[in-house]
Parts: C-alpha cells; sequence; structure tokens
C-alpha cells in the first residue's frame, strides 16, 4: 500500500509496514489489538519504540539479508562520485563530447587514499571490506571497537574529528537516533578534508542538506553521493541545484534478491511471534 495511504485501524494483530510509514502513537491507539511490528526494513526511525514498547507491542527489523546489497550500493555512489561518472554521461548525451582531453574530468584515484566509515555495523563494515580490494585504507569511527574487522581490514578506529579531518571518501552508516539527526551540518562539514566525498546510504536524517549543497556550491567538497533525503520523496531544492552531486532515490536494498529475502524474514517474524514464540529479529528485547 502506498506511504499515502492512511494506515489501516481495527482488529489487526500484526502489521508490515515499509520505512515510508510512519507508526506512532495514533496508529497505535488504532490498532488496539496490535502485537508485532515486523517492519520491512534493517533501519526502524519510522516506528515510535517507545509508544510500542508501552504498549508491550514486538517491533522486528531485517537485519543481514540486505547488507550485501546496501554496500555494493554505497560503492556504486563512491566510484561515481569519485570518477564523476554522471558528468561524464551528461557529455555523451548532450552531445558535445569533442574526443579524449587529458584533463577533461579528471576525478580521485582511489588506491591508498583513507576511506572513513562513521559507523561500522554490518553495512559499514561490508563497506571497508570492498574498500580494502580498492586498495583504500580504512578508517571507522563507533560506538564500540570492532576487533575482528580490525584484524580482516587492517582498519583504525578513530575519533570523529579525526575521521572528518583524514578521510578521503567519508562514508556514513549509522542509524538515525536523536543522537545522529544532523551529525553532518556545517561544522562538522568544515572540518571535512577539501575535495573529500561524502556518501550516504543510511538514513537522510544524518545530513543537515543545506549545509551541505553550501559546502558543494563553495567548491569545499569533490562530490556527494546520496541515496537517502531528510524529508523523502521530496529533494531540498539546493540539493537539486547543487554541483557535483550523484542522487539516487532510495535503492539501497533494491535488488530482487534482497527484497525477496526482507519479505521473508518479516513474514517469518509473524509467522514466530503470532504462534507465541520470540521474534527472530527484534530491534529491542
Ligand atoms: P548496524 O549493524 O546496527 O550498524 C549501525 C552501527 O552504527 C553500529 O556499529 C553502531 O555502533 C553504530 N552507531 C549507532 N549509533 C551510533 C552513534 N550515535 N554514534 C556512532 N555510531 C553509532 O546497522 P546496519 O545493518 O549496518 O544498517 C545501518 C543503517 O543503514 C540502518 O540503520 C539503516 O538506516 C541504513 N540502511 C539504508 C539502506 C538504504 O536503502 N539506503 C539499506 C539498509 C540500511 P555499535 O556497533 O557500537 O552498536
Amino acid at each position: 500500500m502506498p506511504a499515502a495511504d492512511p494506515t489501516p485501524a481495527g482488529v489487526w494483530v500484526a502489521i508490515v509496514p515499509l520505512l515510508s510509514r510512519w507508526i506512532g502513537g495514533t496508529e497505535f491507539k488504532q490498532l488496539p489489538n496490535l502485537r508485532l511490528v515486523a517492519n520491512c526494513a534493517v533501519g526502524y526511525n519510522n516506528v515510535d519504540l517507545v509508544a510500542a514498547q508501552l504498549r508491550d507491542v514486538v517491533v522486528t527489523n531485517t537485519p543481514d539479508v540486505l547488507t550485501a546489497a546496501t554496500a555494493d550500493l554505497t560503492w556504486a555512489l563512491i566510484l561515481a562520485g569519485a570518477r564523476r561518472v554522471l558528468e561524464g554521461v551528461d557529455l555523451i548525451r548532450a552531445g558535445t563530447w569533442t574526443g579524449w582531453h587529458p584533463t577533461q574530468l579528471l576525478g580521485l584515484e582511489l588506491h591508498d587514499r583513507i576511506l572513513g566509515l562513521l559507523g561500522a555495523g554490518r553495512i559499514g563494515q561490508a563497506v571497508g571490506r570492498r574498500g580494502v580490494a580498492f586498495g583504500m585504507r580504512v578508517r571507522y569511527a563507533s560506538r564500540s571497537p570492532k576487533q575482528e574487522f580490525e584484524r580482516e581490514t587492517g582498519a583504525e578506529r578513530v575519533e570523529l574529528g579525526a575521521l572528518l579531518k583524514e578521510s578521503d571518501v567519508l562514508s556514513l552508516h549509522v542509524p538515525a537516533t536523536p543522537e545522529t539527526r544532523g551529525l553532518i551540518g556545517s561544522e562538522t562539514l568544515a572540518q571535512m578534508k577539501p575535495g573529500a566525498i561524502l556518501i550516504n546510504t543510511a538514513r537522510g536524517d544524518l545530513i543537515r542538506e543545506e549545509a551541505l549543497a553550501a559546502a558543494l556550491d563553495r567548491g569545499h567538497l569533490g562530490a556527494a553521493g546520496l541515496d537517502v533525503y531528510a524529508d523523502e520523496p521530496r529533494i531540498h531544492p539546493r540539493l537539486l541545484a547543487a554541483p557535483r552531486t550523484v542522487l539516487l532515490p532510495h535503492i539501497g536494498s533494491a535488488t530482487v534478491d534482497t527484497r525477496r529475502r526482507m519479505a521473508a524474514v518479516a513474514l517469518a517474524n509473524v509467522r514466530a511471534v503470532l504462534a507465541g514464540q520470540p521474534p527472530l529479529t527484534p530491534v529491542y528485547r
């Protein structure tokens, strides 16, 4: 059902919302028998967890099954931003390409550069592993150390300030929470290395979009690759007009296999909870 349609009210005991559907106090009130919200996404910032817990409603998500697809798409954005792929496509499509030129569309060489991960959970780590294959050196900032990841990739854990200052490519992989909202704003953008590339396949709320557009306009950043936005499906007009952007319509997990697996995990949670068993992937215990 489209996100604009109201959430059904009534006797339902379980619902499987998409991430574009807000489930909060009003929805819980109109679903008095509800026992489970089986969110069909790994992120669950579309569900009011406090309201759910107050009503003893279980909330589940779909972790792991979308990690590879989302990490791959993150790399599509990194490569497109670093190598100015869209500008190249535009040149061809406009019929204005006049032939090979030694200084045409020069981009950022990734080999031996620093890939910074803000958040090194499932997707952040998968992006880091791919980075090693591209010859990048990996740094990450996260709440807890990831020793296995460090052993596997040579990644180094640093403070946020150092991550901003040192990263040639900074990729965001933390969930949208009250602590992470607006984390990338004018102050943090100013700390980023001139010419660095910012990638966001996590959630739009992490970035102050007007500040990002201003940093791109000033030429401080080399590029921004975004899959997610603060007010989807609306894109901030200044971002739409800003140079050196690669803007995708929230398709991080959009492969046939992954979408099938996400639906299967959501339905397995419904079956388990309605059969009186523990949920497979609860977001809180
Ligand atoms: P995850 O495994 O839970 O990883 C999240 C990481 O963020 C964890 O390492 C966590 O640290 C860290 N973190 C949480 N709050 C933090 C904070 N305040 N400061 C620093 N680090 C913090 O989740 P995931 O599976 O990788 O997914 C990450 C996000 O990607 C999801 O929340 C979702 O919003 C987004 N996503 C987007 C798409 C898309 O279509 N574009 C697809 C899938 C997922 P600890 O390990 O220390 O707890």
